[in-house]
């Protein structure tokens, strides 16, 4: 807790507005994460997208009474003292040169206040998983305070390190750099007396112009530890650390060390190793048996037998560590529900962060959360429910389904729909769906409470095939175009045909979430359910149908206009009332040909409009042809000089000031001269950059995945599939999966062109592709019934498969048919 006045002090900032003292309880970087408006102290900051200062009008209205700004901020409001005064009477306002350097400094100082022992974190892999498998295997002896999910950023570090208390026995948090300068001020905040650095890339990465450039900077966070755990047989590191002389465990796989792994052995699904401690030898079996898993359990072990944890104990509790769900998964669920599935850990943090997503979900109106006792707090069980039972109310919930002997004794602090079950398999016995109905339902339980059977029983039974869609890949894409553009260019995202098969309610939430300016969809139809599902962006619909201007009038959806035919059902669909106003774009065909008017309809165009008060135009735009094709930069070039003439005619003409644009993704990248007011970012969302340039910028979006039904022994001579296409010239093993060119697997992939992949074996058709199966040539493979099989994804390039059967990516995105089930996550 810190008092305004130390604030003042300990940022040297201006003192703009003083009213009174209130608390500050909680810090606020981020408006749409508002709990505790009176005492919260929100921190303006300006990142390359968004702007904090933009907020403060509205969270002023929610209640919130002190901020910290910066000067150089564009807000009228913010302006001039009087202006203060008079649009935020009850505020405190302090200004500082950086509102994250600010925050960073009062987290720093609310750091210092504590004494208990903190591990630090940092490495290229593992972070988060050695973060929470550490945070489980201490917590019987202590209360753990640890950063939320993967908060190891600039902002995310001083939010993770605001909530320790004085309850606490251990803080664990983890640091993420991407450039130099940044560990300093991370370790500043974190200030650990103990590390843990987990592994380092090969690859130097963006931001660093070498390798050990990237060491040496991670382990500014070390500077001050007592004690470092790292593994020796990163050489690298090992250098490093060494030269820096911090104190040290090591560990190694080879070599002698503090900790030596002597021999391990797989056996089914576990892995049993002898390790030697202090010239003893012990055996640890691990419930895992991969690489990493193994890694990240050593830096694990490291810590416990430092910390003298019994050896049975070490194996008792290693034993119940379980992988780390790391993604949030959002799914359909029975009757038209949808689950938020966040069950594999229960805190404070992450409880906050799980309801405000599902507070942002719009699909449904009805919201459910269930909940298991919280674990790991550190705070009273009264302080603890009574937070808890806040959060619920702030996030306007309809029902709370309690599970867990102590939030059911705490249930009178629930001020809403409420049932209470002392376990997980009480809930199940009774259990109806029944009960549940289009709603969407968190589920968010600490992992003693086995929520992942209760998701079982709200899953719907699925086709085997799945589109996973990973949504923090398609917003850092969304931000990858954004940082292209100059501040005032404004942002239109092209989410038709079902949002390129992504799935269309999800995108356009997470889009709106993001603010971007406009959305764009191809019918009308397309509109109304993005409405329907409480979608409130300005929509421009592209075709709009000639009997459909009611429908878009009611659903207020602005019409592309793109012919003189088009403009007049517009026009006779308008309603009396002229107070009404339409908003259109207008389109202009530069040499497309598809749609749009040309030269000779503008005169037409013009008197129509200037005739038809109700109607306002709000932007004019063109497609390239070939934006994406050096080959045709001449062309592109030429239509964008004819575009820029007819809408400078257009815009003299109607005599007011309209948007114009022009790009689309491959456009942004390769001709950003020419951004104008707007640009239409399409398939570079989804991860697909067709200009070719820029493609490892981007993340791979969607996964196509399905599942191996059989496997059987065919005898040479014999066919495989219709019309006896697949020839098994020897004896061949055939893996037969669920999906057919019905889900989207085009059937010209058949007969050997197209290439899957099973347990990371590469794996080809065999014979036709059917309508809902296909058969693979799994011959000398690892593959059993059961299986999962990447269609697309992670190892493959959707361009090169789209060129093997002759056609673009677009098209394997948008095929992927709608019966097929979509799995959205974020990691
Ligand atoms: C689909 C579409 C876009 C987006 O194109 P991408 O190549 O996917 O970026 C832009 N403008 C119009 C008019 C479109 O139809």
């Amino acid at each position: 807790m810190i008092s305004f006045e130390e604030l003042v002090r300990l940022t040297a900032g201006k003192l703009l507005q003083y009213q009174q003292e209130y608390s500050i309880q909680y810090v606020l970087t981020d408006s749409r994460r508002l709990a505790h408006p009176v005492s919260s102290l929100f921190f303006a900051i300006k990142g390359p997208f968004n702007d904090g200062h933009r907020y403060i009008l509205n969270l002023y209205q929610r209640g919130v009474r002190q901020f910290v700004i910066e000067a150089n901020h564009t807000v009228r409001e913010l302006k001039s003292e009087p202006s203060l005064r008079q649009n935020f009477p009850e505020a405190n306002f302090l200004q500082v040169s950086s509102s994250l350097e600010a925050l960073q400094q009062v987290t720093a100082y609310h750091r210092q206040q504590f004494t208990l022992p903190v591990i630090g974190i940092t490495g290229s892999n593992g972070k988060t998983i050695v973060k929470e498998w550490l945070a489980q295997l201490l917590s019987p002896d202590e209360r753990v305070v640890k950063s939320p999910r993967s908060y190891n950023s600039q902002i995310g570090v001083p939010l993770s390190v605001w909530p320790i208390n004085q309850n606490h026995t251990l803080g664990i948090f983890e640091a993420g750099i991407s450039r130099p300068g940044e560990m300093e001020k991370l370790a500043k905040i974190i200030q650990p007396t103990l590390g843990i650095f987990t592994n380092i890339g090969q690859a130097h990465a963006e931001g660093f112009v070498s390798r050990e450039q990237k060491i040496n900077e991670k382990l500014l966070l070390f500077q001050h530890v007592n004690l470092l755990f790292y593994c020796l047989d990163h050489e690298a590191i090992h250098a490093a650390v060494k030269a820096a002389n911090i104190p040290a465990f090591t560990w190694s796989r080879y070599q002698p060390a503090d900790l030596q792994m002597m021999s391990g052995a797989v056996r089914g699904s576990q892995y049993t190793l002898e390790f030697r401690y202090q010239k003893q030898n012990n055996l640890l079996v691990l419930p895992f048996t991969d690489e990493a898993s193994i890694e990240n359990c050593l830096h694990c072990l490291a810590v416990l037998l430092n910390r003298q944890v019994p050896a049975p104990e070490i194996q008792q509790r290693f034993l119940k560590l379980a992988p780390v769900a790391m993604r949030l998964e959002m799914k359909e669920a029975i009757n038209g529900c949808y689950l938020i599935d966040d069950s594999y850990n229960n805190d404070l943090s992450g409880l906050s962060i799980a309801l405000d997503l599902l507070q942002n979900q719009t699909r449904t109106q009805k919201k459910t959360v269930i909940l298991s006792d919280l674990l790991e707090s550190g705070l009273a069980e009264e302080v603890l429910y009574q937070q808890v039972a806040d959060l619920v109310q702030i996030h306007g919930l309809n029902q709370l389904i309690g599970i867990g002997p102590l939030i059911s004794q705490h249930q009178q602090k629930f001020n809403l729909s409420r049932v209470f079950f002392p376990s997980t398999a009480d809930f199940l016995k009774k259990f109806n769906p029944e009960h549940f109905r289009n709603e969407t339902i968190l589920l968010k339980g600490a992992r003693v409470f086995e929520f992942e059977k209760i998701v079982n029983a709200f899953q719907q039974k699925i086709h085997g095939t799945v589109l996973e869609v990973n949504l923090d890949a398609l917003v850092h894409n969304l931000n990858f175009y954004r940082s292209r553009l100059a501040p005032a260019t404004k942002l239109m995202v092209m989410v038709k045909a079902f949002a390129y098969g992504s799935g269309s309610y999800e995108i356009a939430n997470l889009l709106q979430y993001h603010r971007v300016d406009y959305l764009a969809v191809a019918y009308t139809d397309e509109g109304i359910s993005l409405r329907e599902h409480g979608i409130s962006l300005p929509i421009m619909v592209m075709n709009p149908a000639s009997d459909s201007f009611a429908k878009l009038q009611q659903y207020q959806l602005e019409p592309e206009i793109y012919s003189l035919y088009i403009l007049e059902a517009c026009i006779q669909a308008l309603p009396n009332d002229l107070r009404y106003q339409q908003n259109i774009h207008l389109k202009l065909d530069t040499g497309m040909h598809r749609l749009g008017f040309t030269e000779a309809d503008l005169e037409e165009l013009l008197t129509r409009l200037a005739a038809t008060s109700q109607l306002r135009v709000v932007s004019m735009f063109s497609h390239l042809a070939g934006a994406d094709e050096v080959q045709h930069n001449d062309f592109s070039q030429l239509q964008i000089t004819r575009f820029r003439q007819m809408a400078a005619y257009l815009e003299t003409r109607l005599g007011y000031s309209v948007s114009k644009h022009i790009l689309n993704s491959a456009g942004i990248v390769r001709f950003p001269e020419h951004q104008m007011d707007m640009v239409r970012l399409g398939i570079g969302l989804y991860g697909i950059e067709t200009a070719g340039a820029k493609q490892n910028a981007l993340r791979l979006v969607g996964q196509l995945k399905t599942t191996v039904s059989q496997v059987k022994a065919v005898a040479a001579g014999d066919t495989v599939g219709y019309s006896r296409k697949g020839v098994a010239d020897e004896p061949k093993q055939i893996a037969t999966i669920a999906i057919g060119y019905a889900d989207g697997y085009d059937r010209r992939f058949g007969n050997g062109v197209g290439q899957v992949v099973i347990n990371g074996q590469r794996a080809s058709t065999i014979g036709n592709i059917c309508m809902d199966m296909s058969m693979l040539d799994v011959t000398g493979l690892e593959v059993k019934a059961g299986d999962s099989v990447e269609i697309f994804g992670e190892n493959s390039n959707l361009t090169a498969m789209a060129q093997k059967i002759g056609t673009i990516p677009y098209e394997l995105l948008t095929n992927v048919n709608g019966r097929v089930k979509r799995v959205f996550y974020t990691e």
